[in-house]
């Protein structure tokens, strides 16, 4: 694909939703941090349901870990891994109690050192808390930029490699969420909606349905 589509693909996507940002319900970064690490392999509709009946009352370091892990774990039943997740949220808090303050750090090399937190989670509170121009490679991108030939790779750090090299500098920032809810709500992993699709003309995928 070359760059002048692929401007036009984000020119669209970006008509259509200038202002995009994650689905996950937060009111402060470290909840956000705490919405992604219970978002691995669950949806952000479940994860909702879940941080607000718990967020309210239990929604800064210290309250969660006031209520502790099996306490946690009883909000989070819903959630896949939620043994697993509770655990790490606990030992997430503590870890920022000790080591920054209660605060949030706002680099990579921090963040991926949290129980519970990857690439990826790193990935989206850079993003979507600092602004910084990161890109978080899920099912959906990895999709997504396989289909359209916007990033074609075998794996998904080759896919947020070359996202990052190719995507205009003016999209970085938003082309993380431009392109999930791409994923989620048009180019959906068993039958893409390719005739209510917007980039339709410009993606380079074999087998749009008709
Ligand atoms: S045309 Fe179809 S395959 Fe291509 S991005 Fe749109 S929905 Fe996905």
């Amino acid at each position: 694909m070359n760059t002048a589509k692929r401007t036009e693909i984000f020119q669209r996507l970006q008509a259509a939703n200038p202002n995009p940002t994650t689905e996950l319900e937060y009111n402060s970064t470290f909840q956000l941090l705490i919405a992604v690490i219970l978002s691995a392999q669950a949806t952000d509709k479940s994860v909702n349901l879940a941080t607000r009946r718990f967020f309210p009352k239990h929604g800064t370091p210290q309250e969660l870990l006031a209520l502790g892990e099996s306490g946690l774990a009883e909000h989070i039943k819903t959630i896949g891994l939620y043994k697993t997740k509770a655990r790490n949220v606990i030992m997430t808090c503590q870890r920022l109690l000790e080591l920054h303050g209660g605060e949030v750090p706002e680099n990579r090399e921090a963040l991926e050192a949290l129980p519970g937190v990857g690439r990826k989670t790193a990935n989206v509170v850079l993003n979507t808390a600092f602004g910084h121009p990161t890109i978080a490679v899920d099912t959906h991108i990895f999709r997504v930029a396989n289909r359209t030939g916007i990033a074609p790779g075998k794996t998904v750090l080759e896919v947020e490699r070359k996202l990052n090299k190719v995507i205009p500098k003016p999209f970085l920032l938003d082309a993380h969420h431009w392109l999930i809810l791409h994923g989620r709500y048009v180019c959906v992993a068993r039958k893409p909606k390719c005739p209510q699709c917007g980039i339709s003309d410009l993606c380079e995928y074999k087998t749009k349905t008709i």
